[in-house]
């Protein structure tokens, strides 16, 4: 059985860039399973779906393809809405406000846990998300639950939407970011919670090397019994 490293934890906790280069430095697939949801929620938008209507996003969420492509030099990730690069547009602020309410859905939850599920027959991958150490790979050799504080977490925030060019104000993205926390840990399915065997690492304070050659050093120490 090849091996998975389950990375969860709250919005700007340093996840993606963590599991990126935890996967790059073990020479495993990295897997961002929030990408999965925004992009089925940007197709959801273009389609127009009714948002209300569970069974219609779910129809068309099994209606979309959703892929992931490497750069020459393996350094960026792509990802693929129908074959179509929307890395871009899937982290707009207003497909990130869609998204919570999308991906509160039962079936939309049970289809992508299922493409989740079918990736560790690809290779060992690392990946990262909300309920990977609970629902999708509650197996997982590694589970990581990633936090750091509200604030530190919205300056992340407002950094990356600054390198993209999109200017937020602090307080309105802390209000937003708390408001996602909170549909994301108190949804019926599947809701944002560490897993009891999981190691919580809080960021604050590390830089990413230091968290990252932490759960390289765990991951070790539980493969090698
Ligand atoms: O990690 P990211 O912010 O890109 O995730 C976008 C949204 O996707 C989250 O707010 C959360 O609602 C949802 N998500 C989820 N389960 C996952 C990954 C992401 O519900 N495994």
């Amino acid at each position: 059985m090849n091996h998975v490293i389950a990375i969860d934890g709250p919005a700007g906790s340093g996840k993606g860039t963590v599991a990126r280069l935890t996967a790059k430095r073990l020479g495993f697939r990295y897997i961002d399973t929030g990408a999965m949801y925004r992009a089925a929620t940007l197709y959801i938008r273009r389609q127009k779906t009714d948002i209300n209507n569970p069974a219609a996003v779910t129809a068309a969420v099994q209606q979309c393809s959703i892929s992931f492509s490497l750069s020459e030099d393996m350094q960026e990730q792509y990802v693929l809405l129908n074959g179509e690069d929307v890395t871009e547009e899937i982290r707009s602020p207003d497909i990130t406000c869609l998204v919570a309410p999308v991906c509160s859905i039962a079936g939309v939850r049970t289809y992508m846990a299922g493409l989740q599920k079918a990736a560790r027959d690809m290779g060992p991958l690392v990946m990262e998300g909300r309920d990977i150490g609970t629902v999708v790979y509650p197996d997982a050799d590694l589970k990581i639950f990633l936090t750091a504080t509200i604030d530190e977490r919205v300056r992340r925030r407002q950094k990356q939407y600054k390198e993209n060019g999109i200017e937020m104000d602090f307080q309105q993205l802390k209000q937003d970011m708390s408001q996602r926390d909170m549909i994301d840990s108190t949804r019926e399915h599947s809701p944002l919670k560490k897993a009891p065997d999981a190691v919580t690492i809080n960021s604050d304070g590390m830089s990413v090397e230091q968290v990252v050659d932490r759960i390289i050093t765990l991951f070790r120490e539980k493969t090698a019994k």
